[in-house]
């Protein structure tokens, strides 16, 4: 069989496990087509393939990976992983990858299905929260005991995240060993001091107002790790809809707490946010939107919040703007 036949082949079955329905793919994977596993081929100096979901696994992947990595994201800007779902070019990309990184912590909650049933095919596949002890992870109660997925936010966790990328990298492509491992170390590096930066920024706002109030629960770790207290319209997933009483209850928290801004993601629609400044001004307190962060999605490629160290800067800078005219 050729090559071209195999992965033709492997491509019409990955379709058609995918057509059958929900997470149930019985009988798909392991019996399907033969697959070929194993370290990436990169004679010929070709670059290994990368794809990834969110842009801050791409980042860490492209700045690890440097010039023997072409990085492919398949989530852009203002895209929400908890809801998006895998085209068919999607499939083709994710097929002929030689490796994808994933959050693998229910963040891609919608295409999960789709990420295991590639590794089933051979395909390299890494959750990138694997390095992270399972003890340093949030859960919150109304998660359905999954843990929390947003972990770039707090930065000593996120730096487990891309070491797991680094090594990932080394296996596959180790004659690349030395580049990667000065450039994790680089980039490593830059995400500590931002760590600084952030907590720096934090303490300066009064522990009165170190609330946080966005469209959905993205920020627990971010909360956790720079000492702020923090309330999402929507839940950990934006796949749970807000009702009438949680925008009135969030208005009412809100009016009590004196908070002066609320902020709004790039990922998610502002209506939620809108509703509930509403719902604040019906209790006779007045809240602005404070602006707008980034939370599962990045920003335009080739500005500042392209990148993942830029969105994180941004959040803080636009967070403590806001909640400093209190
Ligand atoms: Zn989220």
């Amino acid at each position: 069989m050729t090559p071209t036949r195999r992965r033709l082949l492997r491509l019409v079955h990955l379709l058609t496990c995918l057509a059958v329905a929900g997470a149930a793919l019985a009988g798909c994977g392991a019996d399907g087509p033969a697959a070929a596993s194993g370290p990436a081929n990169l004679e010929g100096g070709r670059a290994l393939r990368v794809v990834t979901t969110i842009g801050q696994i791409a980042d860490a992947a492209r700045r690890v990976g440097g010039a023997r990595v072409q990085v492919q994201a398949l989530m852009g800007p203002g895209i929400d992983p908890h809801l998006y779902r895998a085209s068919e070019s999607d499939i083709t990309r994710l097929e002929s990858a030689d490796v994808i990184f994933w959050n693998g912590l229910h963040l891609e909650a919608a295409m999960s299905g789709v990420l295991e049933r590639i590794e089933d095919l051979g395909v390299r596949s890494v959750r990138v929260s694997d390095g992270i002890e399972r003890a340093r992870l949030l859960t919150p109660p109304e998660f359905k005991g999954a843990y929390d997925p947003h972990i770039w936010f707090d930065l000593e966790l996120w730096a487990q995240a891309v070491a797991t990328v680094r090594d990932a990298l080394i296996e596959l492509d180790p004659q690349g060993a030395e580049l990667f491992q000065a450039n994790a170390a680089a980039y490593l590096r830059e995400i500590e001091d931002l760590d600084d930066y952030v907590r720096a920024r934090s303490a300066e706002l009064d522990e009165r107002v170190r609330v946080l109030v966005t469209a959905h629960d993205a920020f627990n770790y971010f909360a956790r790790r720079y000492g702020f207290e923090v309330r999402g319209l929507q839940g950990i997933s934006t796949e749970s809809e807000a009702s009438t009483a949680d925008v009135q209850e969030l208005g009412r928290f809100i009016s009590a707490r004196g908070i002066p801004a609320v902020f709004i993601e790039s990922s998610v629609p502002d209506q939620g946010v809108q509703a509930v400044i509403a719902a604040a001004d019906a209790q006779g307190h007045a809240v602005i939107v404070g602006g707008e962060i980034f939370s599962d999605a990045m920003g335009e490629e080739g500005t500042q919040e392209g990148t993942y160290l830029g969105i994180i800067r941004h959040n803080i800078d636009t967070i403590v703007s806001a909640l400093a005219r209190a």
